[in-house]
């Protein structure tokens, strides 16, 4: 599904890992993302990121889709598969190569563990082979070499946000010494592939979107608008437990789920039960907006009465 109409309009998507059932963190980015396009009579486009094939579970990607089904979800086109498209990824990191903007690296996670600093997202690579692997090591993995610069990104729920990529996570890989594409670069070019010009999800990708930024330009594709939904936090600001992001959702109680997963995302609820499925979307594009969504959400939140009310 190349992108072929330059003057298209709204195209959201939901990108999912197969990597175990939708639970309620993923289905809050799946809605989050279905209502806004919905309600700019936009498109909307499943992707399944199936890259890392070791972190893979089996049946996953069909639990996904039939959970979302269940759930009233309806996308557009064909579901696009990452596994499928390694040629693209492929060739896009032969253009980094040939224009000096990536290099290959001979380091071991041993070695940059002895030898980093730790940033935000683990060990920040120094740099030891910008200028060629040195002798006796074997190539391993692809590097993006990153700058000092600020990226600046304005998000629509999050705000400003600015990262200086080398110095707070270094230069990143973009194909894994096991040989898989690293699924910043995959996005990238999917989303681009895709004609995606919004995209909405959860706050936990939010430190990778400088990276995405920087990948755009350096691949001359051009830059989506972001919305990053909030995670759930405690009342003290704790990221809330596993057990509450990753409970599993249950495709027998859609409409409870669908309710609990809107009032998340601090839209109006409904003043009755909706009957149906389809009359919950309707209700729920005809009231969309990203204004009252907080940058983080506490929860137990007030709404939780709201939510009782409706039973
Ligand atoms: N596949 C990623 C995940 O499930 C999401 C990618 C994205 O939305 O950019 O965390």
């Amino acid at each position: 599904m190349p992108d072929t109409d330059k003057n298209r309009g709204y195209r959201g998507r939901f990108a999912p890992s197969p990597s175990g059932e939708l639970h309620f963190g993923s289905l809050v980015a799946a809605m989050g993302s279905y209502l806004d396009a919905r309600s700019h009579q936009g498109e909307w486009f499943v992707r399944m990121e199936d890259l890392d094939r070791t972190r893979e579970v089996k049946g996953a990607a069909k639990s996904i889709l039939q959970t979302l089904e269940n759930l009233g979800f309806r996308w557009d086109g064909e579901i696009i598969y990452q596994s499928r498209r390694t040629a693209a990824y492929a060739e896009a990191v032969d253009r980094l190569i040939q224009a000096r903007l990536a290099y290959p690296c001979g380091c071991s996670r041993k070695l940059i563990e002895e030898q980093a600093k730790y940033g935000s997202e683990g060990t920040i690579y120094p740099g030891t082979c910008r200028n060629g692997v040195p002798q006796g090591r074997a190539e391993r993995s692809i590097r993006i070499l990153t700058t000092d610069e600020m990226i600046t990104i304005a998000d629509s729920v999050q705000g400003r946000i600015g990262q200086q990529i080398n110095r707070e996570i270094g230069d990143f890989v973009i194909r894994r010494a096991d040989g898989f594409h690293a699924y910043q670069l995959a996005v990238v070019i999917d989303d681009a592939w895709q004609g995606i010009t919004d995209i909405v999800r959860g706050a936990d990708l939010l430190s990778s979107t400088p990276r995405q930024h920087y990948l755009q330009r350096l691949l001359r594709i051009p830059h989506p608008t972001y919305a990053h939904l909030p995670l759930a936090v405690d009342d003290q600001g704790r990221k809330l437990s596993k057990q509450f992001k990753d409970a599993p959702v249950d495709p027998n109680q859609p409409m409870d789920i669908l309710l609990r997963a809107l009032d998340f995302l601090n839209q109006p609820l409904p003043p009755q039960r909706p009957e149906t499925i389809e009359a919950f979307w309707q209700w729920a594009v005809s009231r969309w907006s990203l204004k009252p969504i907080p940058a983080q959400l506490q929860i137990p939140a007030t709404s939780r009465k709201n939510l009782n009310n409706l039973r």
